[in-house]
């Protein structure tokens, strides 16, 4: 049996999804959320949606009387995603929540109560803690192939388009370009290196403070230090392109990637070589990955649960706490 998942928010990243859900074995797009009519009857064509499967934002509670519903994966700009996904779990469904998985730990920790106290899943939308060549330099740091690691850095960043999209509302995104892009540099410092931040310090940058209003970052500059007494410099913007970049270094080897969390293929190299396993896609090989975590209670290699969101909600809100006063922030993740 399949995992029979609705997606919430027919947007341009959902899209994405339902496209690469086809390309699944064990998961099978059922159900849409949405407040746009025109999208939901073009879905329901395109993919053979049944109009009982069809909600919108103000009825879709009624999901908890579906039973032909397994999941719901919600992909809407992040300031909704903490009562949705409340929502959710109150129909007794298992959410998958893109990332940001909210706009603060405190909602991040809101939203894991709401799935404890349901006994659903809260998966968050992590697509590289699935992707091969990711894993790969991750297998060959925990087999000490590069020594001890003592050095990330990670550069993400976008220019973003339009000034009126939800991205550069506070109230919809939470923040710039570290709740959106910044977000995976932070992520994948911590899988890279393996351990959780103990500190954080940032700095910002702002160069156009009428497209990036109050609450909106353009670019931060941030670094963690990590218990082992390795460090991490990372830069998030949404004022450069070509940057996407992982660069981890250890004692006695090293492993870059460029392209590191773009869509892919994923490029790469080692000390030890190229890094050359097949692209798939990522949004099919993390579908089909956690239906294995809800059916078969697989643990992934990187974690993709709540918990795991709100480690990196943390971080983002050290972050920005750190550029607001200037100071070393110190952080307890565990
Ligand atoms: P988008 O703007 O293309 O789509 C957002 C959807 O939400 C739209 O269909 C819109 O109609 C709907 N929506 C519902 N209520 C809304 C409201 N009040 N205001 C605005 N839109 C509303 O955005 P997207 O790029 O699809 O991003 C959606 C989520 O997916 C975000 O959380 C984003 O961070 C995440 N995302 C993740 C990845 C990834 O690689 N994991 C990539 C892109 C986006």
């Amino acid at each position: 049996k399949p995992l029979r998942v609705a997606i919430m928010g027919l947007g341009s990243y959902g899209t994405r999804v339902a496209e690469a859900i086809q390309e699944t074995k064990r998961t099978k797009l059922v159900g849409v959320i949405s407040g746009t009519p025109s999208k939901v009857e073009a879905w329901k064509t395109k993919y053979g949606i049944p109009a009982k499967n069809c909600y919108n934002y103000e009825n879709f509670d009624a999901i908890k009387d579906n039973p032909d519903i397994d999941a719901v994966y919600v992909i809407t700009p992040n300031g909704l995603h903490k009562d949705q996904v409340i929502r959710v779990a109150k129909a007794g469904k298992h959410a998958i929540c893109e990332k940001p998985m909210a706009v603060n730990a405190a909602d991040g920790q809101a939203m894991i109560d709401a799935c404890k106290a349901a006994g659903v899943h809260l998966l968050i939308g992590y697509r590289m803690h699935f992707e091969a060549n990711t894993l790969e330099v991750i297998k060959m740091r925990k087999a000490g192939e590069f020594g001890t690691p003592l050095f990330f850095q990670g550069l993400s960043g976008f220019i973003i388009g339009d000034p009126s999209q939800w991205r550069l509302q506070k109230s919809l995104s939470g923040g710039g370009a570290m709740m959106d892009i910044g977000i995976y540099s932070i992520n994948g410092a911590r899988y890279m290196l393996g351990e959780d931040p103990i500190w954080v310090t940032a700095q910002e940058t702002k160069n156009n403070p009428e497209k990036f209003k109050e609450g909106i970052d353009e670019t931060i500059q941030f670094q963690m230090g990590f218990p082992s007494g390795a460090v991490a410099s990372c830069l998030s913007t949404y004022s450069m392109n070509n940057l996407d970049r992982f660069f981890l270094n250890g004692t006695k080897g090293w492993a870059e990637m460029q392209p590191s969390t773009g869509y892919g293929p994923i490029k790469g190299k080692t000390n030890q070589g190229p890094l050359d396993k097949p692209h798939t896609t990522h949004q099919a090989v993390q579908m089909d990955e956690m239906a294995a975590i809800i059916f078969d209670g697989k643990k992934p290699e990187v974690p993709v649960n709540g918990e795991e969101g709100v480690k990196d909600m943390k971080i983002i809100d050290a972050i920005f706490k750190a550029v607001k006063t200037g100071e070393k922030v110190t952080l307890k993740l565990a």
